[in-house]
């Protein structure tokens, strides 16, 4: 079955209850049982069935599922946002003494998450950029997770995964994607020898921004050493399924970052949609790219212009496609204003992957609380814009940033 027939056919969609062709939401705290017996057994794993939400539920359940099909992978885990699946992926396995090696261009909330668990003793190492010659020199035995952004947001970085999970894999340490800018439309991650994959759902999986929502895919394949990853040892039987089994049965359910099965509902109708809105996006976003390269006044940056640096690895890892996001360097903080100001239909928001053309001043936003090194490392500068491209009339889009730019700096 190909891609776009998956996102509507597959095992994990299709037929529900009473032949419901979409899951129904079980928008319940707790599921009764009509012995004590029977709920012994939920509780103990040794029936099925569902016991209180936070532990699982039948519409996040589904929407797990359909995750985990449509990545390759062997278990999802979903959470209440981006966010809350980074860290409970992260904490799952790291204790004080832990480094990660991460790359620098990372999304604002993660470096700000990294800085948090600095003060829990688990230090990260930043690369300026996720190559093999980069990462090479900061492996210890201390390291316990390779972690990085496939499309770096917004620094738009593209990371070879194949040859970065190669490294990992030799040196016996996992690596974690944030594949949330590339989409499980782009790349299936696991396939290049990701071992972690993790989206926030809130862009591009739910589509329509309209829910919070994370999750974590465990592809089933890495062979964890329980010698060095002790807190995963009591879970030794399940084999290369120890992270989603501490994961499920421990961390995630008591830091309690779980899924609302509303969100979970809504993520599965707008998954439906993925394959025709991330096409659109991305011939949108390419020809937003080649208009705005051939304008006086600003610098674009997009990884599927043929003079970006990454041009090579989006052809061989996303077949030609760079993603939504697309940069502009106004000149100055004011022209990025004023630009921004003069747009009429992009919004002006914080948040990707929308069916509408979103932009923001990610400096004095997302980046606040970043030291001057962090916004430089993730192509955040004064005069930076980054703009989520949406669905509409590329003429449109296009038309609305050069009368924009116009604008600003007089035509010439
Ligand atoms: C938005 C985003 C996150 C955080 O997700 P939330 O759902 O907002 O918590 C993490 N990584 C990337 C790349 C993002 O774009």
């Amino acid at each position: 079955m190909e891609f776009c027939t998956k996102l509507l056919h597959d095992k994990s969609a299709g037929r529900f209850q009473n032949g419901a062709t979409l899951p129904p939401i079980s928008q319940v705290c707790a599921f009764s049982y009509e012995s004590a017996e029977e709920l012994e057994k939920v509780f103990a794993g040794k029936a099925a069935g569902f016991a209180y939400t936070r532990i699982s539920n039948p519409t996040v359940d589904a929407f797990e599922r359909r995750i985990c099909e449509l990545e390759g992978g062997r278990a999802a885990t979903a959470c209440s946002s981006g966010m809350a699946a980074i860290s409970s992926a992260l904490l799952n396995i790291l204790g004080t003494g832990d480094e990660i090696i991460a790359g620098a261009g990372l999304f604002g909330g993660t470096v700000d998450l990294f800085r948090n668990l600095k003060e829990y003793g688990i230090t990260t190492k930043f690369v300026t950029h996720m190559t093999i010659d980069e990462i090479k020199k900061h492996i210890t035995y201390k390291t316990k997770v390779i972690f990085g952004e496939i499309i770096g947001n917004p620094g738009l970085d593209v990371m070879d995964i194949r040859s970065v999970s190669e490294l990992a894999h030799e040196n016996n340490i996992p690596l974690f994607v944030d594949a949330t800018t590339a989409t499980p439309y782009l790349i299936r991650s696991i396939e290049y020898g990701a071992d972690i994959v993790i989206h926030s759902s809130s862009k591009y999986i739910n589509g329509n921004g309209n829910s919070i929502s994370g999750i974590i895919t465990d592809s089933g394949n890495f062979k964890w050493d329980f010698d060095k990853y002790p807190v995963l040892a009591p879970y030794k039987k399940y084999g290369r399924l120890a992270f989603t089994a501490r994961l499920k049965n421990d961390t995630w359910r008591n830091i309690g970052g779980c899924l609302s099965p509303m969100n979970a509902y809504l993520n599965l109708l707008g998954i439906e949609t993925l394959a025709l809105r991330v096409e659109r996006i991305c011939e949108n976003a390419l020809a937003l790219a080649n208009a705005l390269e051939k304008t006086n006044g600003v610098k674009v940056n997009y990884p599927a212009l043929p003079n970006n640096p990454y041009y090579p690895l989006v052809q061989k890892q996303f077949g030609g496609k760079g993603g939504g996001i697309v940069t502009l360097r106004a000149g100055s903080k004011e022209k990025a204003y004023a630009l921004m100001n003069a747009l009429k239909y992009a919004l002006n928001a914080t948040n990707i992957g929308d069916t509408k053309t979103l932009v923001i001043h990610p400096a004095s936003t997302i980046y606040l609380n970043s030291t001057e090194e962090q916004r430089i490392n993730a192509g955040v500068y004064d005069d930076t814009i980054r703009i989520s491209v949406g669905i509409e009339d590329a003429r449109d889009i296009i038309e609305d940033f050069t009368q924009a730019i116009e604008k600003v700096n007089g035509k010439e």
